[in-house]
C-alpha cells in the first residue's frame, strides 16, 4: 500500500479504508469471500503486463512460457476438482463464460429457457435488458408458487412446446439443491443442449455437498470469486467433444487477451480448493446457512421456500412491513451487509424489493461457526423488528464489531 501511496495517496485511501470495512463489517452478501492473501498476490503482480492471446503453447505473442505454467496448472486442476474432460480458465467473469457458450451453442435468434430473473435467475439468463435477452428468443421458467421451489414440470412442458436449443440452469438466488440429472434428461428429451451456470454453489459442488452438474451438462459455467473463494473471473468446463469449439468461442469468439494474472491466482485458488481443509469449509457453510436460517424462523421471519441446501436464503422481510431496500440500509448502518433481493411473486420493484439475500461463505471463511449464527440472526431480527431505538442499534453496532474483531481477517493489512 505504502507504494501506491507514493503515487496515488487518493487510490491508496480508498485501498485502506475498504481493507477496514471488510474488516470491521459482517460480510453476508451471498456471493461474496474473501480471497486468500496468496491468491491475492498472484493477482497483483507481473503477470498482469503479459499479452499470450491463444492458449498454452499455441499463443499469438513470444515470450508465453512462463504464463503458460499458471493456465496449463490451473486447466488440470479444474479438471481434477469437478471432473470434467476439458476446462477454460479464461473468462474475465461469470457473464463472459455464459456470453462464450452462448456463442459456441447458438444463433441469434434461437430459443433458449433460462430462469427468471425475480424468481432467483440470473441477468444473463435471458433478461430483456441483457445480450442474452435480446440476441436470443427466451422462454424464462419459473419456482412454483406453493413450493417456491424449481417447478420441473412447467420447465418440461415450455421445453417441450418451445423445443429450445439450450437450456440454462443455475441461480443468483435460489436456496435449494437443483436436480441437474432431472433438468438433463428434460434437455435430451426435446434435443436441447444444457448449460449449468454454478457460479453461486461452484465451491458446495467442488466439495461434494451440493450434487455436481458435471456429468448431466455439455457445459457447466461458473464464477471463480464465490463459494469457490478464488480471485474475480470465470471458468467453463465442458465435454472432450466440445473442447475445440468452447475455446475458440472464448478466444477470438467474444475475449482478447488473457488476463494471465488472474489465471494465475485461479491457478492457486483451484489448488487451495484441492485441499481437504477446503472440504471442511464448504461442509462448514452450509451447516453455517441452516443454523442462521432456523435462528431467523425460530424468531418470527419467513424464508423463502421455507429454508435453505445451501449457502444461502430469501428472507421475505416484507411480510413484517420492512422492505428488501429499507431493510438492506438498516443493516448496513450497524455493519451487516446483505443485499436487497426480489422474492417469487414479488409485488415491488426490484429496486425495492420485498426480501433480502443472505449467504454464511464470507462470514464461515472468517471461522465464524453455528454460535455466531445464533448471534448474527438475534442482530437482524434486533435491526428489522419493529423500530429499534438508538440505543438498541448503537448495541448492535458495538457486537458487530466485537464479533468481527474476535475473527480477524487480514491481520496486518493494510
Ligand atoms: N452467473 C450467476 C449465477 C451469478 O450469480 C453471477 C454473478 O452474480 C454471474 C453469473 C455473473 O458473474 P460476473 O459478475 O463475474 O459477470
Amino acid at each position: 500500500l505504502e507504494l501506491i501511496r507514493r503515487v496515488d495517496p487518493e487510490v491508496a485511501e480508498a485501498i485502506a479504508a475498504e481493507v477496514r470495512r471488510q474488516q470491521q463489517t459482517l460480510e453476508l452478501i451471498a456471493s461474496e469471500n474473501f480471497a486468500s492473501r496468496a491468491v491475492m498476490a498472484a493477482q497483483g503482480l507481473v503477470m498482469t503486463n503479459k499479452y499470450a492471446e491463444g492458449y498454452p503453447a499455441r499463443r499469438y505473442y513470444g515470450g508465453c512460457q512462463f504464463v503458460d505454467v499458471p493456465e496449463r496448472l490451473a486447466i488440470q486442476r479444474a479438471k481434477e476438482l469437478f471432473g470434467a474432460e476439458h476446462a477454460n480458465v479464461q473468462p474475465h467473469s461469470g457473464a463472459q463464460a455464459n456470453q462464450a457458450v452462448y456463442f459456441a451453442a447458438l444463433e441469434p435468434g434461437d430459443t433458449i429457457m433460462g430462469m427468471a430473473l425475480p424468481h432467483g435467475g440470473h441477468l444473463t439468463h435471458g433478461s430483456p435488458v441483457n445480450l442474452s435477452g435480446r440476441w436470443f428468443r427466451v422462454v424464462p421458467y419459473h419456482v412454483s408458487r406453493e413450493t417456491e421451489e424449481l417447478d420441473y414440470d412447467e420447465v418440461r412442458a415450455l421445453a417441450l412446446e418451445n423445443r429450445p436449443k439450450l437450456i440454462v440452469a443455475g441461480a443468483s438466488a435460489y436456496p435449494r439443491i437443483i436436480d441437474f440429472e432431472r433438468l438433463a434428461s428434460i434437455a435430451r428429451e426435446v434435443g436441447a443442449r444444457l448449460m449449468v451456470d454454478m457460479a453461486h454453489i461452484a465451491g458446495l459442488v467442488a466439495a461434494g455437498v451440493h450434487p455436481s452438474p458435471v456429468p448431466h451438462a455439455e457445459y457447466v459455467t461458473t464464477t471463480t470469486h464465490k463459494t469457490l473463494r478464488g480471485p474475480r473471473g470465470g471458468l467453463i468446463l465442458t465435454t472432450a467433444e466440445r473442447a475445440a469449439e468452447l475455446d475458440k468461442a472464448v478466444f477470438p469468439g467474444v475475449q482478447g487477451g488473457p488476463l494471465m494474472h488472474v489465471i494465475a491466482a485461479k491457478a492457486v485458488a483451484l489448488r487451495e480448493a484441492l485441499t481437504p481443509e477446503f472440504r471442511v469449509y464448504q461442509e462448514q457453510i452450509v451447516r453455517n446457512a441452516r443454523a442462521l436460517a432456523s435462528a431467523l424462523q425460530d424468531r418470527g421471519w419467513r424464508l423463502v421456500s421455507g429454508g435453505t441446501d445451501t449457502h444461502l436464503m430469501l428472507v421475505d422481510v416484507k411480510s413484517r412491513g420492512v422492505t428488501g431496500k429499507e431493510a438492506e440500509a438498516r443493516l448496513e448502518a450497524v455493519g451487516i451487509t446483505v443485499n436487497k433481493n426480489t422474492i417469487p411473486f414479488d409485488t415491488e420493484k426490484p429496486f425495492v424489493a420485498s426480501g433480502i439475500r443472505i449467504g454464511t461463505p464470507a462470514v464461515t471463511t472468517r471461522g465464524m461457526k453455528e454460535p455466531e449464527m445464533e448471534l448474527i440472526a438475534g442482530l437482524i431480527d434486533t435491526v428489522l423488528s419493529g423500530s429499534p431505538g438508538e440505543a438498541a442499534l448503537q448495541e448492535v453496532a458495538a457486537q458487530v464489531r466485537e464479533l468481527t474483531a474476535a475473527f480477524p481477517l487480514y491481520p496486518g493489512l493494510p
